[in-house]
């Protein structure tokens, strides 16, 4: 596999709607998980999904506060709050853009970590924001499609 890289706007895989995982525990997998958390990780980056790296597969890493990488594997979001907040939101797909986007504060999210293993999970704050973002990456749609709901 050669060496991945970050896609940028506008390439058209970024608005695939991603495929679901199954071959759990695979090679290929794994190597595309760590591959992705290197490279989120030396472009200092928040969250990466892997569309945005060449493969439209529902596969995403958040950086987390304590500076671990979070692995969601098919993640669904199950529950919203109702109370949205609006945070500046940057992209490695869009280099230098930023934007504030209003997105529920807190939400409920099930997912499959990198071991295999079934998870459920609450989100807050930027992780929970993070996450949102990458879900979205998922099913082709971008930060700036959200712009137009900022701030009320
Ligand atoms: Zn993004």
């Amino acid at each position: 596999m050669a060496k991945l890289k970050v896609i940028e706007y506008p390439n058209p895989i970024l608005r695939k709607k991603a495929s679901k995982i199954k071959d759990f525990g695979s090679a290929e997998l794994g190597k595309l998980i760590s591959e992705m958390v290197e490279i989120l990780k030396s472009a200092e980056g928040l969250g990466l999904a892997a569309p945005q790296v060449g493969k439209s597969r529902r596969v995403c890493v958040a950086r987390e506060e304590n500076n671990n990488f979070m692995v969601l594997i098919n993640p669904v979001i199950t529950a919203s709050s109702r109370k949205k907040i609006p945070i500046s939101e940057g992209c490695l797909s869009f280099p230098g853009k930023f934007y504030s986007i209003s997105r529920p504060e807190s939400i409920k999210v099930r997912h499959i970590d990198e071991k295999g293993k079934k998870c459920k999970i609450k989100a807050s704050g930027l992780l929970a924001r993070v996450i949102q973002h990458e879900v979205d990456h998922l099913d082709g749609i971008l930060f700036i499609d959200r712009v137009k709901n900022k701030a009320n």
